[in-house]
């Protein structure tokens, strides 16, 4: 559990934006948390809800133990209700049934919070039909509306509603999370080069397979640079199979060029900046009989390997023109 400074450091602009208004009591009735996944936005709606219900609070802080604090952390606060979409979009009847349910059990306090994933998916009746509860003065209500495509949310939603945007987290914040989500260190490195969305995080982690693929790359970029005659045969056994899928190729090569990147920061000794950091003594033993120039271009190599793919040429064709291409100079 965060703190409100904590979390500042994830969301530079929003969260004191929230703090200011909440110390001044000034909570507009509704919100769009707009930004991609893993910026922290269910977090932050958690947080702003705690801070709201809490009887213990510290300021602005929530104690994250009260009876408030941990029914919304459950999600079984009665005032507090968490709406995601019912297949393909949040239909009228779910935000219909949780005002009748409010209105039968509003009795702990008047105040009611609704947070709304992936609003974007609301139908237009069922947008409505929040809109005209948010205005009836008798029932104060605030919204948070979650969503990762701003630009789909209904035009009198997006009017009536305070906008704030979360912006990307940074590599390392964002590899942090990942380890909070239970990635391995090393993989987590990785992936938060490769993507700072968690839910194509969580893709690349499926099964396993970024840690997979990460020692292969090792593997690969090793043999090619040591034991060049393994090479294809470690790409045709290892590294294909791994890599079946578009969004795998395209990481692969992008793992490819992570590796090179750390070849170069060895070279100019920006050791702290290493993406594959349990790979140093090798890397340093490496950087003795490779030029930086020579390095750049197999980089070079790697950007038009991208490119190829891209353009729909066959991966293997490209996997195998971009080792031999690095194996000739
Ligand atoms: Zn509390």
């Amino acid at each position: 559990m965060k703190t409100w400074n904590e979390l500042t450091d994830t969301q530079p602009r929003v969260v004191p934006f929230l703090m200011r208004s909440l110390e001044k009591d000034r909570l507009s009735h509704a919100y769009i948390f707009a930004g991609e996944s893993g910026t922290g936005k269910q977090e932050i709606a958690l947080q702003l809800t705690k801070s709201y219900f809490c009887r213990e609070k510290q300021g602005v802080e929530p104690c994250h133990q009260c009876v408030d604090c941990n029914r919304i952390e459950k999600g079984n606060h009665p005032d507090v209700h968490l709406v995601a979409p019912d297949g393909a979009s949040i239909k009228k009847h779910q935000v219909e049934f949780l005002q009748k349910e409010f209105t039968y059990r509003g009795m702990e306090s008047s105040y009611k919070v609704y947070i709304i994933s992936e609003a974007d998916k609301m139908t237009a009746s069922a947008a409505n039909s929040l809109l005209k509860f948010l205005e009836e003065p008798e029932s104060p209500t605030m919204a948070l509306l979650l969503t990762e495509r701003e630009s789909s949310l209904l035009p009198t939603v997006r009017s009536r509603s305070q906008q704030l945007s979360f912006s990307p987290l940074s590599k390392q914040l964002f590899a942090e999370k990942l380890q909070e989500h239970g990635f391995p260190r090393l993989s987590s490195l990785l992936v938060a080069e490769i993507t700072t969305n968690l839910e194509h995080a969580s893709q690349l982690n499926d099964g396993d397979w970024i840690a997979q693929a990460r020692s292969v790359v090792i593997q690969l970029m090793g043999e090619l640079y040591l034991r060049p005659n393994q090479v294809l045969l470690t790409l045709q056994d290892k590294w294909l199979p791994l890599c079946k899928e578009k969004s795998q190729q395209e990481a692969g090569l992008d793992m490819i060029l992570f590796w090179l990147r750390d070849l170069l920061y060895i070279q100019t000794g920006k050791t702290d900046a290493l993406v594959f950091p349990d790979q140093k003594e090798q890397y340093e033993q490496l950087a003795l009989s490779i030029s930086q120039k020579q390095i750049s271009r197999h980089l070079s190599g790697v950007l038009e390997a991208k490119r190829h793919l891209n353009a729909n040429v066959n991966y293997q064709l490209v996997m195998e023109k971009l080792l031999l291409s690095i194996q000739e100079v």
